[in-house]
């Protein structure tokens, strides 16, 4: 399964109460993130979200994405899912497609192609999209990227980015969830960390016939 959302959707959140809940079960889950997690991808990480390389091309950056994706695949997602564990993976080729495909305007079309050619098609069963009011996601986003700062840690490349930028992740992240209406269940509004939990937790019984 997978969480995606545009900074400050609150899925990170979600993604972990998910897996306590899961957990508490008696499931066994593997939480991992992208980019990161794996040490190459951790190094990946900080070349695609460090302020120092600002002119980072699109292209590398898409090509970055998908190293990442291609590392912690073979290293935490496959021997995970070979073991029977669930895998809650925050951000997968959706981000990809809607911050690289739009956002960055590289097109959907790239970054399916490169899916299939480097992730060998693997797909989420489930993908919980948080959509909530694009401008409370935008303001959270700044908040926590100023008070990152305030502690002196590095900027992240990306909430320099301006509203327009933005606005284009979100329309793609929309016109995924048009097309892949069974994969994907897009959680709009604004209601609590506690409502929203329990939208998922439904959902996620459903799918897994618990
Ligand atoms: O969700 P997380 O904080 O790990 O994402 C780190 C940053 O990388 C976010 O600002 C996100 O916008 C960006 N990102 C991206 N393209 C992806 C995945 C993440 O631009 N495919």
């Amino acid at each position: 399964m997978t969480f995606e959302g545009l900074d400050g959707s609150g899925k990170s959140t979600q993604l972990r109460k998910l897996a306590q809940w899961l957990e508490a079960e008696g499931r066994e889950v593997t939480v991992t993130r992208q980019p990161g997690d794996t040490r190459i991808g951790e190094l990946i990480r900080t070349l695609i979200l460090d302020s120092r390389t600002e002119n980072l091309a699109p292209k590398a950056e898409l090509g970055l994405m998908f190293s990442d994706r291609a590392q912690g695949i073979a290293e935490v997602i496959e021997p995970a899912l070979a073991a029977g564990r669930i895998v809650l993976c925050d951000r997968f080729t959706d981000s990809t497609e809607a911050y690289q495909g739009g956002g960055r305007q590289l097109g959907s079309e790239l970054v399916l192609s490169l899916h299939a050619a480097m992730c060998a098609g693997l797909q989420p069963d489930l993908t919980l999209l948080l959509l909530p009011d694009f401008e409370r996601s935008l303001t959270r986003a700044r908040a926590r990227n100023t008070r990152s700062a305030s502690r002196g840690k590095d900027e992240n490349r990306f909430e320099k980015e301006d509203e327009i930028f933005y606005r284009r992740v979100w329309d793609a992240y929309h016109q995924i969830a048009i097309r892949e209406t069974v994969r994907v269940i897009a959680i709009e509004g604004d209601e609590g960390i506690e409502e929203v939990h329990q939208r998922i937790v439904e959902r996620v019984k459903q799918r897994l016939g618990m």
